[in-house]
């Protein structure tokens, strides 16, 4: 039904979190995953508990690692079909002491990460004639929020950067589209107290609650949708 059985897939940061159930939600479509992380001994175990998957590890920020997890994963699958850029960091703090190395760090990983990401599955997308690349952006990618300077500022780089490749690349078969959490109760968001939160669904997202949307961008069901934006967010920023 999702047209994912047998097609080839890399979910970055898959090995915990919400990527994880990114992982569980494509293989269960049939598709074959490709677990990309700096955890390597959870994304092995991940991947050794899914028949048909295999784990590459990856910083996302290493141009070089990027281009060896394609080859890999074209030696393995004999195709790159999706390309999930979930891998992430956050961090906070005031403007007048948020560090360059703050900066740098969240920059690299969610915004350098995702290009990099796009730009080394395309000449295979590209020779296919198909593809489907799902950012990961946030709410923050939509709005501002105190502290968040450089989370902000990487988020809605990955939503503009998904609408120039979608805008590039749709000729060429290939669609990309970005995808916004909201609030989503994982190790990167244990500083969050749920009960401040105002949430017209009444509780913050459980890392499973993303797993639909990825589905449905991966797959054919969204075959005419490029450089949307699926908001997931429990209606939070309605
Ligand atoms: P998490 O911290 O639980 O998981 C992040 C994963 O990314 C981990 O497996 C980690 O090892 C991996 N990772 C980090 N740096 C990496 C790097 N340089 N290279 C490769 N892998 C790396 O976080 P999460 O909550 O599951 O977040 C996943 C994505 O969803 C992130 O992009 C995050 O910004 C986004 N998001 C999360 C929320 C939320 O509320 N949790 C909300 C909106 C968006």
């Amino acid at each position: 039904m999702s047209g994912l059985a047998g097609r080839a897939a890399i979910v970055t940061g898959g090995a915990r979190g919400i990527g994880e159930t990114y992982v569980r939600a494509l293989h269960a479509e049939g598709a074959r995953v490709v677990v990309a992380d700096v955890l390597a001994d959870q994304g092995k175990a991940l991947a050794d508990e899914l028949e048909g998957a295999r784990f590459c590890e990856l910083d996302v920020t290493d141009e070089a690692a990027w281009d060896r997890v394609v080859a890999e994963t074209l030696a393995s699958f004999g195709a790159v079909d999706v390309l999930v850029n979930n891998a992430g960091i956050a961090n906070a703090a005031p403007i007048e002491h948020f560090t360059l190395a703050k900066w740098n760090a969240v920059i690299a990983v969610n915004l350098t990460g995702t290009f990099l990401g796009c730009r080394a599955v395309v000449p295979a997308m590209k020779a296919a004639g198909r593809g489907s690349i799902v950012n990961v952006s946030s709410v923050e990618g939509l709005r501002g929020s105190e502290r968040l300077h450089g989370y902000t500022a990487s988020k809605f780089g990955v939503r503009g950067l998904t609408k120039s490749l979608a805008v590039e690349l749709g000729p060429d078969g290939i669609r990309v589209n970005s995808i916004h959490p909201g609030i989503i109760l994982t190790d990167m968001t244990t500083r969050i107290d749920p009960a401040r939160l105002q949430i017209p669904l009444g509780r913050p997202g459980a890392p499973g609650d993303l797993a639909g949307a990825v589905v449905f961008l991966a797959g054919d069901a969204s075959a005419y949708l490029t450089g949307a934006e699926l908001v997931v967010d429990g209606g939070m920023t309605t």
